[in-house]
């Protein structure tokens, strides 16, 4: 459920290196990645977050990278970043 996803992000957000401590809410596991692309001046894009063990995850728009956050921007390759996916709707 989507919710449920939406609720780690300020958990993930609040301590980026510890993403590795987040249980994935689908299967468990503490597998957790992100990213943030945008936007090389602005910051200003989307939010990705999974699990690399069941390919699950959710889309954020409209987010902006802090400071500290792993970023890439739009012209960075992201098939070697992040993995195909599945996004959990509603
Ligand atoms: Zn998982």
């Amino acid at each position: 459920m989507r919710k449920e996803w939406i609720d780690i992000i300020p958990q993930i957000a609040n301590d980026f290196d510890s993403i590795h401590q987040i249980k994935c809410p689908n299967c468990g596991k503490n597998e957790m990645e992100y990213i943030y692309i945008g936007d090389k001046k602005t910051k200003i894009g989307y939010l990705q977050i999974w699990c690399n063990e069941c390919l699950k995850g959710i889309y954020v728009s409209r987010a902006v990278a802090p400071q500290n956050a792993r970023f890439v921007t739009y012209d960075d390759d992201l098939k070697n970043i992040v993995p195909k996916y599945e996004f959990i709707e509603g």
